[in-house]
């Protein structure tokens, strides 16, 4: 175990040629040699502007490279990153800051109609704490990033050599698709080793790039993309500032990228752009990432078959586990790599028990995950409470997630305990419904939630998106689909045709916001 600064000078020092950086938006580039050039004259900066290690610095921006050079930076000297949410607004950004006793800011301007300096502006009485907001567009940063002295240097070397690998240096708030935002504490341990073994599992080298339409404030895109990266001396490629298929396919094409990341409805979304006769050269394309939530076998298929990405993987795990806890293997066979979320990853223990009794369940049984080892975090940033009921005193890590581990090693997930419908004392897993309504040749996104019913207790809908083109879809006509080949009481109730889904900025679905809506037009 080394600290993430010192994993960054060893690439460097190996590959000082190989790209480390690209971002599509302003078409630059950084060699390993220049970057870390840049992300020292950063650290320097900030111990300017008087950062100290430990100090929380918090970062609010779209995907754009001075987000990855901040990160970097921040890293090197031991501050402790904040990674902000692009999709907040005032209440839960003062939220975060104040709660993470942040006292410097960097930030973009603004993104597309978010006014970030004006709603920095608009909290800051309520920060005490806070004593500095630094603007990417402003002179302050170009002052930041300006030539450090041999001095400024030498400082940033002698905190680099005092830091411990096990102290805290990043802060993730949970993505909130099931509630309020708690503040993930990471170590360099926790995070640096998660995104060296994931690239390990891929089989990442200098001389891959990775396209990272995913969100850096989330440990998909800051960990299994950028810490990856930079512990195989890979290249990150960012191609815009958020997710759009078009803009990921074409930096795809245009930066020959071997490498592609996405949640499940990324490449629903790149697909369904491929279907609409839209053609991208994706021959350099080899491998890739799917994670997230859950991944349809058919999604997975066809990744394979029509994006050239033979080896993808999909990972399985949650930002309190830096993330990862199971990952396919590139040379798995076919059924596993699309049909399982993998093995345990190395150095990792998972248990499956009882959600009720907590006992062990043998393989095979339905239960709850829970994690242990070198991935989980040190806790929830000031919330013991909290972090006692998610960790116990033995090391484990509850995930909230149910799945079945296979005599064969390979996990299975079903669903999250909280999305769990239970229709006339039934357990039903959505996800089993959700895989089903895939294999309908109309149906590109399916998903499935408990509506409250007074004779079962809950009923099962299902929100469906069908394909352009397609002729009208009606209840009727799916439950049919479904009469003979799901059981009966598997059945959805009721079908809701949609355009779109209520999705967390990191693509998630919010099923908690879909029953609050199905309850209101239900009536
Ligand atoms: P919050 O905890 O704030 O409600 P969240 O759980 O969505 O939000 P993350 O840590 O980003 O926040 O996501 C982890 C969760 O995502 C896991 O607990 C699991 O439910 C789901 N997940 C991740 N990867 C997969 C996968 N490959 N298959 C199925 N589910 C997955
Ligand atoms: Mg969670």
């Amino acid at each position: 175990t080394q600290t993430i600064g010192a994993t960054l000078a060893a690439t460097a020092e190996r590959f000082p040629d190989s790209v480390a950086l690209i971002d599509a938006s302003v078409d630059r580039q950084w060699t390993y040699r220049e970057f870390r050039r840049d992300v020292r004259a950063l650290a320097a900066g900030l111990l300017r502007l008087g950062v100290n290690p430990g100090d929380r610095v918090a970062l609010w921006s779209p995907n754009r490279f001075e987000w990855v050079l901040t990160q970097f930076a921040a890293a090197e000297i031991g501050a402790v990153l904040v990674v902000i949410n692009p999709s907040y607004r005032r209440h839960e950004l003062a939220y975060v800051l104040g709660q993470s006793g942040t006292t410097v800011v960097l930030a973009a301007e603004r993104f597309r109609d978010s006014e970030y300096a004006v709603m920095l502006d608009d909290v800051r009485d309520q920060l005490s704490e806070l004593r500095q907001v630094v603007l990417f567009e402003s002179d302050g940063f170009a002052t930041l990033l300006s030539e450090p002295t041999a001095d400024e240097l030498a400082a940033v070397d002698e905190i680099a050599s005092r830091l411990d690998a096990d102290d805290a240096i990043n802060i993730q708030y949970t993505s909130g698709t099931t509630g309020s935002p708690k503040g993930v504490t990471l170590s360099h341990t926790n995070i640096g080793n998660n995104g060296f073994l994931v690239g390990e599992l891929v089989n990442y080298t200098e001389a891959d790039r990775i396209c990272l339409p995913v969100p850096f404030y989330h440990c998909f895109g800051m960990v299994m993309g950028n810490l990856a990266a930079i512990s195989h001396g890979s290249a990150m490629v960012i191609p815009g500032p958020a997710f759009d298929p078009a803009t990921a396919l074409a930096a795809v094409e245009k930066y020959g990228c071997t490498s592609l990341y996405g949640v499940p409805t990324m490449f629903i979304a790149e697909l369904a752009l491929l279907d609409t006769g839209a053609s991208y050269d994706l021959s350099t394309l080899r491998t890739g990432i799917m994670a997230g939530s859950p991944c349809p076998e058919a999604v997975m298929r066809r990744v394979i078959d029509e994006m050239n990405m033979a080896e993808v993987s999909i990972c399985y795990g949650m930002t309190e586990t830096s993330p990862v806890s199971t990952q396919t293997r590139t040379d798995d066979e076919l059924d596993l790599r699309v049909g399982t979320v993998g093995r345990v990853g190395p150095h990792l223990e998972i248990k499956i028990v009882d959600p009720v009794t907590r006992e062990v369940l043998p393989r095979g049984e339905t239960g709850e995950f829970c994690t242990r080892g070198y991935s989980v975090m040190q806790g929830y940033w000031n919330e013991p409470e909290k972090t006692a009921d998610a960790i116990d005193a033995d090391g484990w890590m509850r995930t909230g997630d149910l799945g079945v581990m296979g005599d064969d090693g390979y996990a299975r997930i079903t669903g999250r305990i909280k999305d769990m419908v239970i229709r006339g004392g039934e357990n039903i897993y959505p996800r089993e419904i959700e895989e089903f309504l895939y294999t309908h040749p109309d149906i590109v996104d399916a998903q499935v939630i408990g509506v409250p019913d007074e004779k079962y207790g809950e009923e099962l809908m299902a929100w469906v998106r069908v394909r352009d083109g397609a002729a009208p879809l009606d209840a009727d006509a799916v439950r049919e689909f479904a009469t003979g080949h799901i059981s009966r009481h598997k059945i959805p109730r009721y079908v809701h045709v949609v355009e779109e889904f209520p999705m967390t900025v990191t693509g998630k679905v919010r099923k908690v916001e879909m029953r609050e809506k199905s309850i209101e037009f239900l009536g």
